[in-house]
């Protein structure tokens, strides 16, 4: 018979948990680096949107994939882990493509690595936009990450969301527990807490990392570092990418 899950394992599973959706949250930022997440026209009928391997408004298979995982658009068999073996020549197109992935709708190359690891690991999976609820299959456009409360976006709510998004609920920074001023504030909960009632009783908390909220485990941000102006700067942000393009 199994043996009972103890206080303490239990403790620290759910700590392992919380960990990992910290970690998960950080890799979410770079999510316009993934290449299931790059720019793409359409070679049939010019339109801009996410790499697919099909055309989201005209549905033309592209001539020139790019692997969803590793971003090549040609194989040079350099690392050999190809699963058709192609010795001494290049191959581009259909020819070196293995699979489309279910949640980013992109091709993915036909090297073992990517093959294996890509539907595991896609960035894209649950990507749906906090504000319109639409996935992956139901806008042409790219997805981006709120930085302040690190949700999902589609390209057409992206800029809207983050501006009403910036703002705490309470614009005087009381701990929602005792009313003292807090300490940490939660973006995504857009609620700030006191030293003592950011922690959890029976969680343990590694020192140099910030706090999680205790709410939605997102990690919390200094409300004394939230000043104005950083706010301001924070927001300009996504504008001033938007014109270097
Ligand atoms: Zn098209
Ligand atoms: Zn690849
Ligand atoms: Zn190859
Ligand atoms: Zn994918
Ligand atoms: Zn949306
Ligand atoms: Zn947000
Ligand atoms: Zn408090
Ligand atoms: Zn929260």
């Amino acid at each position: 018979m199994p043996k009972k899950k103890t206080g303490q394992r239990k403790k620290h599973e759910k700590q392992k948990l919380h960990q990992k959706k910290i970690q998960s949250s950080k890799e979410k930022q770079d999510l316009v680096e993934r290449p299931c997440n790059f720019n793409m026209d359409c070679d049939k009928c010019g339109r801009k949107q996410k790499n697919r391997a099909f055309c989201y408004f005209c549905q033309a298979l592209q001539r020139l994939p790019v692997c969803a995982q590793c971003g090549k658009a040609k194989c040079m068999m350099k690392s050999g882990d190809c699963v058709v073996k192609h010795p001494g020549s290049f191959t581009t197109g259909l020819g070196m493509v293995g699979a489309i992935c279910d949640f980013c709708e992109a091709w993915v190359c036909h090297g073992r690595v990517c093959l294996t690891s890509h539907a595991c690991s896609c960035p894209l999976r649950d990507a749906d936009c906090i504000e319109c609820q639409r996935g992956v299959w139901d806008h042409g456009g790219r997805i981006f990450v709120c930085p302040y409360c690190s949700n999902f976006l589609c390209e057409d709510d992206q800029f809207e969301h983050q501006a009403s998004c910036q703002t705490l609920q309470t614009e005087t920074y009381k701990c929602v527990s005792c009313n003292k001023l807090g300490q940490h504030s939660c973006l995504r909960c857009k609620l700030c807490w006191c030293d003592d009632h950011i922690k959890r009783k029976g969680f343990k908390y590694d020192e140099k990392q910030a706090f999680p909220c205790p709410k939605c485990s997102h990690t919390t941000s200094a409300t004394k570092d939230l000043s104005m102006s950083e706010w301001v700067s924070l927001a300009m942000r996504p504008a001033l990418s938007l014109k270097q393009k």
